[in-house]
């Protein structure tokens, strides 16, 4: 299992390569939440997400083991934090995306020398193939979230909130496969446990909440969010078990809810966050947290928007 000692290794692993992110805040935003809120900005993380934490972590370990080509299954932010990772090593990296990927993600996978293979739609067609690909030229396929090196390299944005808001009570973090927050989870926990982590997830993709509710992972079918960094049918073999031993909370938020937040974001304070990232926002900004006057960190987990798309991710109603 992962330990706060992997993920403080993997701070030390990882800490030439990743950015120690700003935490930034918004007097608009305490207004309207009554609470003080402490963005941990990762979509000002190089790559333009969190990713790159735990895919530096997993790869520089498999390069020790010997490893000498990568492959990941990505739609995007995962996609582009390992191409990322290989170009810094100097290894080559094959990135498998779906036939539909997010166009200015695909082209940042290209711009860190990642090479790009289109394969399906989904990702039971994707990973077969990337973990075929490792399989047959002595590589490493690096794993989204379900991976001990990869959640103990995303624990790492644990332990700076910890560092730079020392008394933080709540911490809010949007939950695909859950590679994020088992990370917070694993750090948190050992080291502060009276703080308090809480998911946001949206209704349309609610798998770790149902999971959750049914005490067992649970698939759903067609998670059709906007928050496309978040489509994951199930919760990971790895991180639910962590979710269910640790977690405080699950707030879900619908895309209306989405919308506000991002709006909201890019209008007020300025940060293009992308509706991943927003989700969290909406936990906040809907009241659903349910407390006052608390200090709470929420996570900014990417910020990779492409703009031709931007509309979508708006609230239909102009006086929102
Ligand atoms: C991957 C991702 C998430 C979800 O992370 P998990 O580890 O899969 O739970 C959230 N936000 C963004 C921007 C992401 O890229």
């Amino acid at each position: 299992m992962v330990s706060l000692s992997d993920v403080k290794k993997a701070q030390q692993e990882i800490k030439d390569i990743i950015r120690q992110t700003p935490v930034l805040t918004s007097a608009l935003l305490d207004a309207k939440s009554g609470n003080r809120i402490y963005l941990k900005s990762e979509h000002l993380q190089k790559t333009g997400s969190f990713k790159l934490r735990g895919a530096a972590n997993a790869v520089k370990q498999a390069v020790k083991e010997g490893a000498n080509f990568i492959t990941a299954a990505s739609s995007g932010n995962h996609g582009q934090a390992v191409a990322y990772i290989a170009a810094e090593l100097g290894i080559p990296a094959v990135i498998v995306v779906p036939e539909d990927a997010n166009r200015a993600k695909v082209e940042a996978i290209k711009a860190y020398n990642g090479d790009v293979i289109y394969c399906g739609t989904t990702s039971a067609e994707r990973i077969p193939k990337a973990i075929q690909l490792a399989e047959e030229n002595n590589g490493f396929y690096v794993p989204p979230y379900d991976h001990p090196d990869v959640i103990a390299g995303q624990g790492t944005v644990g332990l700076e909130i910890l560092e730079q808001v020392p008394d933080v009570d709540i911490i809010v973090v949007p939950v695909g496969g859950g590679g994020l927050i088992a990370g917070i989870l694993t750090a948190v926990k050992a080291v502060k446990p009276h703080v308090k982590v809480i998911a946001a997830e949206p209704e349309l993709a609610n798998d770790t909440y149902t999971s959750l509710n049914n005490n067992q992972i649970t698939a759903i079918q067609g998670a059709a969010t906007i928050a496309d960094g978040l489509r994951t049918s199930q919760p990971g073999d790895l991180t639910f078990p962590i979710l269910q031993e640790h977690l405080d909370g699950i707030v879900l938020v619908t895309e209306d809810e989405i919308k506000d937040a991002f709006q909201f974001m890019l209008e007020r304070t300025k940060q293009l966050i992308e509706p991943s990232s927003a989700v969290a926002i909406a936990a906040i900004l809907s009241g659903k947290i349910g407390v006052a006057g608390k200090n709470i960190a929420v996570v900014l987990s990417g910020g990779n928007v492409d703009l031709r798309q931007m509309k979508k991710f708006l609230p239909t109603s102009p006086d929102r």
